[in-house]
C-alpha cells in the first residue's frame, strides 16, 4: 500500500494521530430468505434493533447539543420521528411477513421512502431525504453488526484524524474538537465547504484524499500535514520526528506572522488597502476580531442554519449578527443573506437537484421564500443599530434579483415600523460578482448596488464550468485564467469609475500570490481567511502597487493561468528573494 496520500490542502497545521474512519454511507444488503416459524423472531429483532437505534440517536443527540449547541442538535429530532414512524415499521414487518429477512426489508422499505421523498413537490418533504439516509445507515449498521462509528464515539483527548468520504451537516455537528484534531475527506476542494469550515474552526484538513476510505484500515497512525495536503501512514519514527519540529516551526512562524497581521496595509509607495476577515461562524467572531482585519468582509449567513431542522428565527438571527457586529466595535461588517443549496450546508437536507450548482439556490431560493428572506432583512436592519452592517446579497445573475430584493427590504421595514421596533433605515445593500453574468454585466448593477464583492470562488467554478467540490477537477480550478483575471479587472474598473466600493472575499484573496495580482488589478479591499491576514499585509508591504499593476498586466496578457503563474512568481522572487510561504500558500 502507498504510505503518502497526497490530498488538497484545506487547513493548515499537522496533526500526528491515530486514524478514525467513518464510513457513513448505505452498506450493501445481502438478500436472505426467512422459513415462515422465524417470521415472529425476526419482527422481534427488527423492533429490538429500532430500540437500540432510539437509544444510541439520544446519546448522539446528547452529545451534539454539548459539541454544537442545542439548536444545532434539534436536527436529529427529526431522524427520531422517523425511527417512531409506523409507516415505516408496518411496510418492513409486512415484508418480513413475505420472508424478507429483517435487514433486507428495512433496505428495501428505506429506499423506497427516501426515492419517494426525493421527487416530492413539497420541499419539507424533500429535505427529509438526507435524514432518511442517516437512518438507512444507522439501522443497516446495527442490524448488519458493522458497529456504530459515529464520530461521538472518539474519545476526548485521543487527537484523532478523522477520515470519511464528505462531511455532512449532521457529522459536522457532532465533531468533539477535543477529540477530533484534524480532517480528511476523499471529496472537496480548497473552496468547498468542508474547507471552509475546518479552516474557521481551525482544525487541520486536507480533502480530496481519494479512495482514503479503501486504502487504510482503521487502526493506522497517521501523520495529517494541513499546509501540504499530505497524509502519512504509519510514520516511521524518523518522520514523526521531522513533523514534529515542523509543527514548532508552524507555530513559531504563527507567532511572527501575527507581528505582520497587526501592521497596516500599505504598499511602499502609499497605496492603502483595506484587508478585512471572512467569518463563517458567530462564535469566531470574537477570536477573528483580532486576526489583524479591518471588519468583517463576508459573514456567510448559511452557517447558522448547518444541520438544523428549522430555520433560526428572527430574534436569533438578530443576536448573532449583533455578536459579530460589536466583536468588531465600529468596523464594517459584510453580512451575507443566506447562500443555501449548491454545496452549502443544508437546512436538515435540501431539494435534490440533478444540477444543484445551476439550481434553486441563494438568492433565487431567497427571492422565492419571501418569508424566509424577509426575516433575515429583518434581523439585519434591527443589527444595522449595532454598528456598521452592510447586506451583501450571493449569486445575483440579473438587476432584477436586486430591485426584488429592494421591494423586500421595503416590506421588512414596513413590518418593523408596524411593530415599532427601532432598525437601521439606509443599511448599505452590495451584490457579489460571482457569475460571469454579473461580471460582464456589472454595468447594469450601478444604480441598484451600493457596493460589490467578487466572489472568486463560484466566478472561477462557474467561469471555467468547473465544480469547485470536485477533486478529480482541482488541477482545472485556475483563478489565473486569463478570463477571470479579466472579469476582475472589468469588475475594478467599471466599479471604481462609478465611485463603488469592491472587494474581493473568495479564497483568491487570502493565496498571497493571487493577492498580489489582485491588487495589481486595481482591487483595493480583500476579505480573507482570518489565519491568512498577515501572509497578505506581507505580500501588499513588500511590493509597490506600481510593481504589482506591471505584474497583473503581464499576467492579464498571458494565454494559459501557468503562464500567468510564472510571470507572477518571477517578479515576486525578484522582490522577495527565496521565501517559500507565498508558494506553500498556492500549492
Ligand atoms: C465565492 O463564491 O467566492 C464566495 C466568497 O462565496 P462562497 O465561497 O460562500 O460560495
Ligand atoms: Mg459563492
Amino acid at each position: 500500500m502507498e504510505r503518502v496520500l497526497t490530498g488538497i490542502s484545506a487547513s493548515p497545521g499537522i496533526v500526528i494521530g491515530p486514524v478514525h474512519l467513518l464510513r457513513w454511507e448505505v452498506p450493501d444488503v445481502p438478500q436472505r430468505i426467512i422459513p415462515d416459524e422465524e417470521i415472529p423472531a425476526e419482527i422481534a429483532r427488527f423492533k429490538e434493533v429500532l430500540e437500540r437505534a432510539r437509544e444510541r440517536l439520544d446519546a448522539v443527540r446528547e452529545r451534539a447539543s454539548r459539541n454544537a449547541g442545542v439548536e444545532e442538535a434539534s436536527i436529529f429530532e427529526a431522524q427520531r420521528m422517523i425511527l417512531d414512524d409506523g409507516a415505516i415499521t408496518t411496510q418492513v414487518e409486512a415484508y418480513i411477513r413475505q420472508n424478507l429477512g429483517a435487514e433486507k426489508a428495512f433496505d428495501v422499505v428505506m429506499q423506497e421512502f427516501r426515492q419517494h421523498f426525493a421527487r416530492s413537490p413539497v420541499p419539507m418533504l424533500r429535505e427529509r431525504v438526507g435524514d432518511l439516509t442517516d437512518v438507512h445507515i444507522r439501522v443497516l449498521s446495527l442490524m448488519l453488526g458493522l458497529g456504530d462509528h459515529d464520530p461521538v464515539d472518539v474519545r476526548k483527548g485521543a487527537n484523532a484524524i478523522l477520515v470519511t468520504h464528505d462531511l455532512t451537516p449532521s457529522l459536522t455537528v457532532q465533531l468533539d474538537r477535543e477529540a477530533i484534531a484534524g480532517i480528511a475527506t476523499e471529496s472537496g476542494t480548497r473552496t468547498s465547504h468542508v474547507a471552509i469550515l475546518a479552516r474557521s474552526l481551525g482544525i487541520p484538513a486536507v480533502v480530496g484524499l481519494r479512495e482514503a476510505l479503501h486504502r487504510l484500515r482503521g487502526d493506522e497512525q497517521l501523520v495529517l500535514d494541513g499546509s501540504s495536503g499530505m497524509v502519512i501512514v504509519n510514520p516511521s519514527a524518523a518522520e514523526v520526528k521531522t513533523f514534529e519540529r515542523r509543527a514548532i516551526l508552524e507555530k513559531e512562524d504563527e507567532a511572527e506572522l501575527q507581528k505582520t497581521a497587526e501592521a497596516e496595509a500599505l504598499t511602499t509607495d502609499g497605496v492603502r488597502i483595506t484587508v478585512r476577515v471572512n467569518v463563517d461562524l458567530p462564535e469566531e467572531a470574537a477570536a477573528a476580531s483580532h486576526a489583524g482585519g479591518e471588519g468583517v468582509g463576508l459573514m456567510r449567513t448559511e452557517f447558522l442554519v448547518v444541520g438544523r431542522a428549522t430555520m433560526p428565527d428572527e430574534e436569533e438571527q438578530y443576536r448573532e449578527y449583533a455578536r459579530v457586529v460589536e466583536a468588531f466595535g465600529g468596523h464594517p461588517v459584510i453580512i451575507r443573506t443566506f447562500d443555501i443549496g449548491g454545496d452549502k450546508l443544508p437546512v436538515g437536507g435540501y431539494p435534490h437537484e440533478p444540477n444543484p450548482f445551476l439550481g434553486w439556490r441563494a438568492i433565487r431560493m431567497c427571492l422565492d421564500e419571501p418569508e424566509l428572506f424577509k426575516t433575515q432583512l429583518r434581523a439585519l436592519l434591527r443589527a444595522g443599530l449595532r454598528g456598521d452592517v452592510r447586506i451583501l446579497l450571493p449569486l445575483v445573475v440579473t438587476l432584477d434579483e436586486v430591485r426584488a430584493t429592494r421591494a423586500l427590504l421595503r416590506e421588512a421595514m414596513a413590518e418593523l415600523d408596524a411593530r415599532g421596533v427601532a432598525y437601521k433605515r439606509d443599511v448599505p445593500l452590495g451584490v457579489m460578482i460571482e457569475t460571469p453574468a454579473a461580471a460582464m454585466a456589472i454595468d447594469t448593477f450601478l444604480d441598484e448596488a451600493e457596493f460589490f464583492s467578487i466572489g472568486t470562488n463560484d466566478l472561477v467554478q462557474y467561469s471555467l464550468a468547473v465544480d469547485r467540490g470536485n477533486a478529480n477537477l482541482a488541477e482545472r480550478f485556475t483563478p489565473l485564467h486569463p478570463a477571470i483575471l479579466r472579469f476582475i479587472r472589468r469588475t475594478a474598473d467599471v466599479a471604481h469609475q462609478a465611485g463603488l466600493e469592491v472587494c474581493v472575499c473568495g479564497e483568491m484573496a487570502s493565496e498571497p500570490l493571487l493577492a498580489f495580482v489582485l491588487v495589481g488589478l486595481g482591487i483595493r479591499q480583500l476579505s480573507v481567511n482570518p489565519r491568512s491576514v498577515a501572509l497578505v499585509k506581507r505580500i501588499i508591504r513588500g511590493v509597490s502597487a506600481s510593481f504589482a499593476a506591471e505584474a497583473a498586466d503581464a499576467a492579464t496578457s498571458a494565454r494559459t493561468a501557468a503562464e500567468a503563474q510564472r510571470e507572477l512568481e518571477f517578479r515576486l522572487k525578484a522582490a522577495f528573494g527565496s521565501v517559500t510561504f507565498m508558494w506553500e500558500a498556492v500549492h
